[in-house]
């Protein structure tokens, strides 16, 4: 039996996979099972932050493995006590504390039941617990059940009815819809700063404004979905920091960047008081209200701590801002019909195609045409909606990778001209 029919019997159909099978990473390269060597642009989707098996995370995997690799939340576990002082003290630089968890939508999660509590003691006139959550059209929040009722996608949640109630989206950076949408049930708006899968899309600062506002008028949580954009992908260690330096989020949920390949997530709590400076938002969280068995295990805490330990040390926002750059200038005189824009910040760039100016394959959508193409060139990328192609480089990408990159998009974007 080959590789595809033993997926086909034994694994559950639930993802469209490309015939590639990976076998060696090194870096910004990945090799499949024939030998060909592929720049990797895709990162496991923004997750191999650093590249592939960098040094110092198997390192640092390898020595916390030999001392004790899991123990329960029953006892201290000084490694996730370290990764929640790296994080709230170098990387969001306001007081707060933290939750691990294994994925981005369980850190999601984590946010929407932070909400639910806060409803709870945060009750509206009529003495209601409130717990309405506003997201927004073609966001993507996870694929849990709360995850998905957040998500403001239809195909992400068809045929999972009934969902968990709670959640209204509005039209993304559409200030009047959103001030509409607020009611009386309404505790928190939850938000990408910069919107991946929906197809690279960032916040404007009037609806962050907008946003910051209507918070202060009706007491609601400002919840930031950092799980793609986060940890220095944008050019900060903090994405919504690209946006509004100022703003003060009451919770944040991270995953992907952040464990470099090991799985991890998270979400912090901001510690601010959530009534007459007596009551501090993190209680409504106390013991019992929230667990994982694995999450922030000694193993995962200290694959993080190395990743975002490099990310710091190397600055490597840095790198992403310099190659941004790069990138726009390189490109600023191609002139192809087929390419619309480049959108996005940082390394989290998307290439959004003129879906008419492309003919494609039945079945095929103009992105994961071109998907196709790069990869049979040697480029690794993602799609990001039907006309949007991502590039999640790693973070630690150099000169010379990001330009072997541009002249494969070039030549690409070349062959597709009549
Ligand atoms: C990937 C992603 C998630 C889900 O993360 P998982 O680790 O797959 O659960 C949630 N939100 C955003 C913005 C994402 O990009």
């Amino acid at each position: 039996m080959n590789i595809d029919e033993t997926f086909s019997r034994y694994v559950l159909r639930t993802y469209g996979r490309f015939p590639m099978i990976p076998v060696k990473g090194e870096g910004s390269y990945l090799w499949d099972d024939t030998g060909k060597k592929y720049l990797d642009f895709c990162t496991g989707i923004a997750v191999c932050s650093l590249g592939h098996c960098h040094p110092r995370l198997v390192q640092a995997i390898t020595d916390q493995a030999q001392q004790l690799i899991h123990c329960s939340n029953l006892y201290q576990i000084p490694q996730q006590a370290e990764l929640a002082k790296l994080i709230t003290e170098r990387c969001v630089k306001l007081p707060g504390k933290m939750f691990f968890s294994n994925s981005g939508a369980e850190a999601n999660d984590g946010l929407i039941k932070l909400a639910r509590r806060f409803g709870n003691v945060r009750v509206n006139a009529n003495g209601e617990a409130r717990y309405e959550v506003i997201s927004f059209n073609k966001s993507f929040h996870g694929r849990t059940l709360g995850g998905i009722a957040a998500t403001g996608q239809r195909k992400i949640k068809e045929g999972f009815e009934p969902l968990l109630p709670g959640f209204i989206h509005t039209p993304f950076n559409d200030s009047a819809a959103l001030k509409a949408a607020v009611g009386e049930h309404t505790v928190a708006i939850l938000l990408e700063p910069l919107q991946g899968e929906g197809g690279i899309t960032s916040v404007t600062q009037d609806f962050l404004k907008t946003i910051h506002e209507l918070k202060e008028k009706h007491d609601l949580l400002i919840l930031f979905d950092e799980v793609q954009s986060g940890f220095g992908r944008l050019g900060d260690m903090m994405a919504w920091k690209k946006f509004a330096p100022d703003l003060e989020p009451d919770g944040i949920s991270w995953a992907k960047t952040m464990g470099g390949g090991f799985p991890i997530g998270g979400f912090w709590v901001a510690d601010r008081f959530i009534d007459d400076n007596t009551t501090p938002l993190f209680t409504v969280m106390g013991p019992g209200s929230h667990g994982s068995t694995y999450g922030g295990n000694p193993l995962a805490c200290a694959a993080a701590t190395a990743v975002l330990s490099e990310i710091l040390e190397k600055d490597l926002p840095a790198n992403a801002i310099r190659q941004e750059e790069r990138i726009r200038a390189a490109i600023a005189d191609w002139k192809f019909s087929t390419l619309k824009e480049l959108r996005g910040h940082g390394l989290m760039l998307g290439w959004q195609l003129k879906s008419d100016a492309i003919t494609v394959p039945e079945g095929q959508t103009p992105a994961l045409h071109l998907v196709l193409k790069l990869m049979e060139k040697g480029l690794l990328t993602v799609p990001a909606g039907p006309d949007v192609v991502r590039w999640l480089p790693a973070l630690n990408v150099t000169d010379e990778e990001i330009d072997q990159g541009l002249e494969i998009m070039r030549s690409t974007f070349a062959s597709l001209e009549n």
